[in-house]
């Protein structure tokens, strides 16, 4: 398995529904059953504008309170629930804007559907939630605006697979690309938006956890941890567990990290498995570096021209294809400081 260039990174699926959601039948324990099976260790469950997940006995038993250790290293532990909330801006039974992930909050405090956003928001930041802009362009719940809108951590820019039309995950990519252009740090996270519910409508995942799934730097695993390495950008997302495995380092810093201003640019991206794709280095120029990779345990160097202050590099990997090919990995950009805001 390629993400086992990844030891260490704890693989987290953002974006689940449960039954709690009127469009979902999962169980906790199906959550359980799904992460065990596809190697997942954090499932993050955020039902339509309620939080009673967090709330549910039988939920609260697969979480995780403060305090677990990677000692057991060569044992993977057991898969683990986080909570939050998928908020829909709904008016008049019309859609206003689309959803948005409030990963973390589960005090019962739900923000009403006729909130205003702006309120929405600080309301989840005091209560120390991740407020993360969801499909982005989904056909039917898109979100407008030429950047997301101020107040958010991050975007999810990667929903269910890659190419699945209705979502238009190239198109949410790229305007998170815009706004960490104009300075903003943003996370970027891929949701599997499963709802359990095979077959009823192409807008549903069924039970795939892990895909796509976040990988996550956790100094340890528990949930506290997981939100503050969400938080800090310490994320690659990955077509799924089988995906080819990535480590980006840029002057020995990863990504979320920001470097000193004037830094040398020197990049290494270590690759598992991913041999016949494209690793492809961006920054804020641009495209700066695109080479195929030739065989399956590889490492690519190089050195980039960066911008004195305010660039940032991020890798994406893919699989040659139809247009710009098959998203196979991304990482959070690694930052250099300070930023132009
Ligand atoms: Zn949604
Ligand atoms: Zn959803």
């Amino acid at each position: 398995m390629g993400l086992g260039v990844l030891a260490g990174w704890v693989l987290v699926s953002y974006h689940n529904h449960s039954f709690h959601s009127p469009d979902s039948r999962l169980t906790a324990r199906d959550f359980v059953r799904f992460a065990r099976g596809t190697g997942v260790d954090v499932v993050i469950v955020t039902d339509h504008d309620n939080v009673r997940a967090a709330l549910d006995p039988a939920f609260r038993a697969v979480a995780r309170p403060a305090g677990g250790s990677f000692a057991r290293a060569s044992s993977r532990s057991d898969p683990f629930l986080m909570f939050g909330e998928e908020w829909g801006t709904f008016r008049a039974g019309r859609v206003r804007w689309g959803h948005v992930g409030l990963i973390g909050l589960e005090d019962g405090v739900s923000p009403a559907g006729e909130a205003r956003l702006a309120d929405v928001l600080a309301g989840a930041r005091a209560r120390g939630a991740l407020a993360i802009v969801n499909h982005p362009f989904n056909w039917a719940l898109s979100w407008r605006g030429a950047e997301p809108p101020a107040g958010v951590a991050g975007v999810e820019v990667w929903n269910q697979g890659w190419s699945m039309p209705v979502m238009e995950n190239p198109k949410a990519l790229a305007w998170w690309d815009v706004a960490l252009r104009k300075g903003r740090r943003l996370l970027a996270l891929g949701g599997a938006d499963t709802h359990g519910l095979e077959g009823s409508s192409y807008f549903y995942n069924e039970t795939r956890v892990d895909r796509p799934v976040n990988l996550v730097w956790a100094e340890r695993p528990d949930a506290a941890s997981v939100l503050a390495a969400l938080r800090a950008g310490r994320v690659l997302v990955a077509r799924d567990s089988r995906a080819p495995g990535m480590v980006l380092e840029v002057d020995g810093a990863g990504p979320g990290e920001v470097l000193a201003a004037s830094t040398p640019g020197r990049v290494r991206v270590s690759l598992a498995g991913a041999r016949g794709c494209d690793l492809i280095l961006n920054t804020a120029q641009g495209r700066l570096h695109r080479v195929r990779i030739a065989s399956d345990r590889q490492e690519v160097r190089c050195r980039l021209p960066l911008l004195a202050s305010g660039d940032f590099v991020r890798a994406e990997l893919r699989r040659p294809g139809w247009g710009e090919g098959e998203m196979e990995v991304l990482s959070n950009p690694v930052y250099v400081s300070p930023g132009p805001l």
